[in-house]
């Protein structure tokens, strides 16, 4: 009989982590591998947009990162000798959050592996993904 392992997911950023909370909170064990010992220090992305927002209420993201960041509300742009101009996103971005939230990737990493724990999942860092093949009913990893 072959053995049913359970779904793996490769990568602790933020689309594993979620995937892998949401999984966790329905009640679905899954193995988190992440090849970084630690999490990620340096700036990547820096503002949530709206639509992330609102797929992280559920699970109780949004919240948290609502009461950590600071929504960003229009962007101006200037170039020398010409008058700045601007673009609003209230009025203009139909939605229930219209605005990006301006937060660290590392924060929002931070938030969804605190309540990965919280569910009852962990990541096992230093651990990579050399390879992986499929047959048929079957992923063999390296
Ligand atoms: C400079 C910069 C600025 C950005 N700004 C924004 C922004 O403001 N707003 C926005 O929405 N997006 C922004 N982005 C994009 C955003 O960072 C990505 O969309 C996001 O990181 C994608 O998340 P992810 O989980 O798919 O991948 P990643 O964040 O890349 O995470 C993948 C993880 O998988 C691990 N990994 C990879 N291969 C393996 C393996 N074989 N085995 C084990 N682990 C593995 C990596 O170490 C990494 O931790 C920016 C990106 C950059 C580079």
């Amino acid at each position: 009989m072959k053995e049913e392992a359970p779904p793996l997911i490769v990568g602790a950023g933020p689309v594993g982590l979620g995937a892998a909370l949401y999984l966790a909170q329905a009640k679905i064990e899954t193995r988190v591998i992440e090849v970084a010992e630690k999490p990620v220090q340096e700036s990547r992305a820096l503002a949530v947009n709206p639509r992330t927002l609102e797929i992280l209420e559920s699970n109780g993201i949004t919240e948290k990162m609502l009461e950590l960041g600071l929504p960003i509300r229009g962007v101006r742009f200037s170039q020398r000798g010409h008058k700045p101009r601007e673009i609003l996103f209230e009025g203009n971005v139909h939605h229930k959050y219209p605005f990006i939230l301006g937060l660290s990737q590392a924060t929002t990493e931070r938030l969804l592996a605190k309540a990965l724990e919280e569910a009852g999942g962990k990541i096992e860092r230093g651990v990579e993904l050399i390879g992986c093949r499929n047959e048929a009913g079957t992923v063999w990893l390296n």
